[in-house]
C-alpha cells in the first residue's frame, strides 16, 4: 500500500499518510461549503496518527468551529487542508488537496438536506439527510 501525499495551493504546506481511509464521502452542509467554497466538500477521514506533516506546520491555522471540531487551513493561501474531530482523534482530509489518486472514491452524500439549491447530486452514491450519527 502506497502512501498518498497531500500539498495546499501554495505547496508550503505538505502531508503525507496511507491510502487507509475509514470513509470517504461527499459532505454538502452549508459549513463545509462555505469554507470550501465549493458546491460541497469530499472527504477522508483517517486517524489523526496516521496523517504526517512533512512541511508547513507553522504555517496551518485551525478556526475552531466547534468543541467537536477544528478546520485547518493554510495561512499563505488560504487552502481548506481537513477538519480535525478533536475528541475522535480524526482527520477528514480535503480530498481535492491529494497529489496521489487514492484506491477508493467517495460513496456516500451527507447533508443532502442543506445541499446547494443549485447542484444535482450524482444519485449513484447513498445519500443522507443529515449527518451520518
Ligand atoms: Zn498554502
Ligand atoms: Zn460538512
Amino acid at each position: 500500500m502506497s502512501d498518498l501525499n497531500a500539498s495546499c495551493l501554495c505547496g508550503c504546506v505538505r502531508l503525507t499518510l496511507p491510502d487507509a481511509f475509514l470513509y470517504m464521502g461527499n459532505c454538502h452542509c452549508s459549513e463545509c461549503r462555505k469554507f470550501t467554497g465549493a458546491d460541497y466538500s469530499s472527504v477522508g477521514g483517517i486517524e489523526q496518527s496516521k496523517v504526517v506533516i512533512l512541511a508547513g506546520e507553522s504555517e496551518i491555522r485551525y478556526y475552531p468551529k466547534s468543541d467537536e471540531t477544528e478546520l485547518a487551513f493554510c495561512s499563505h493561501c488560504g487552502s481548506s487542508l481537513f477538519s480535525h474531530k478533536v475528541k475522535k482523534g480524526l482527520f477528514n482530509i480535503r480530498l481535492g488537496i491529494l497529489d496521489t489518486a487514492p484506491r477508493h472514491a467517495p460513496d456516500f452524500h451527507i447533508h443532502i438536506a442543506s445541499k446547494a439549491p443549485w447542484h444535482t447530486v450524482n444519485e449513484a452514491l447513498k445519500q443522507f439527510e443529515h449527518g451520518p450519527d
